[in-house]
């Protein structure tokens, strides 16, 4: 399977040439696996550039949220696959205590804040509350687990042919630890991470930011590379860049990240719009 990151950012920044590299778009990769079938995790603003590549021998689209923040569905009323007469299409987010998905999506999906309603689409439209544990997508086996971030946030674990990536857009596995020290049987997201091929995480504020916003749900990439490390990931891609962050500052960040955090062995890749690896 490949992966196609259409959208790396936690918000949309001011245009500029400053933003280039590594893009502008909120949350959205494409899994590229099954003929025919288009899989996508997050529906960010990135996701309205992807639906343009959907074409007529596409039968069916899945999209996995990992939740409903604005940053990760604000793409949605943009996405021409839902707006295609009779194409399959799934949604796919965590269950809430408190409203159904349909009810959920329609906050969005509905006067005053867009013109078209939820029940409208002309696609034909399954909404799903995405298990805890194993179930199939197409070809992939896809494990979700709920993981530290403000309100009901799933990890994804993604599997075709022996090889996974997993998915933690926005996580902030080092609530609560004065020094961070992951451990398998209970740091979030640590399980769904383990030993993956690829791993895809938050890695939005330097440590000096996070300081200041503890509990705000993401990570310091310090903390990003130590997960990464402790779950013996194969390689990390960085995630959710703090739209304040300019493409220097970001290759500052990323270059001084081993002397931050001494020697890393896993391969850091920069997350950057519009990259597509082979996981
Ligand atoms: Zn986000
Ligand atoms: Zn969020």
């Amino acid at each position: 399977m490949n992966v196609k990151l259409w959208g790396t950012r936690g918000s949309v920044p001011s245009a500029g040439h400053d933003f280039v590299r590594y893009g502008g778009n909120t949350s959205c990769v494409e899994v590229q696996a099954q003929e025919g079938w288009v899989t996508v995790l997050d529906a960010g603003s990135g996701v309205r550039a992807l639906g343009e590549t959907v074409g007529p021998e596409i039968t069916r689209v899945d999209l996995l949220l990992s939740h409903l923040h604005m940053d990760h569905i604000q793409g949605l009323g943009f996405f021409a696959p839902l707006f295609t007469p009779d194409l399959d299409v799934h949604i796919w987010g965590p269950a809430s205590t408190t409203l159904d998905m349909r009810e959920r999506l329609a906050r969005y999906l509905s006067p005053p804040l867009f013109p078209v309603l939820l029940r409208d689409l002309p696609c034909k439209l399954t909404l799903h509350n995405t298990p805890l544990g194993n179930f199939e997508v197409g070809s992939l086996s896809v494990e979700a687990d709920l993981i530290c971030h403000p309100g009901p946030t799933l990890g994804y674990r993604i599997t075709e042919g022996g090889r996974t990536l997993a998915y933690m857009p926005d996580h902030e596995p080092a609530l609560g630890f004065r020094s961070f020290q992951p451990e398998k049987e209970w740091t979030s997201g640590f399980k769904l991470a383990e030993g993956a091929d690829v791993l895809i995480h938050d890695a939005q504020y330097t440590n000096d930011e996070y300081e200041g916003k503890i509990g705000w749900g993401h990570s310091a990439l310090s903390h990003t590379l130590i997960l990464a490390k402790a779950a013996a990931v194969g390689r990390l891609v960085t995630f959710h860049h703090d739209p304040a962050h300019t493409d220097a500052q970001l290759d500052q960040f990323h270059a001084d990240a081993e002397l931050e955090c001494g020697e890393i062995d896993v391969p850091l890749i920069p997350g950057q719009e519009g990259l597509t690896l082979k996981v």
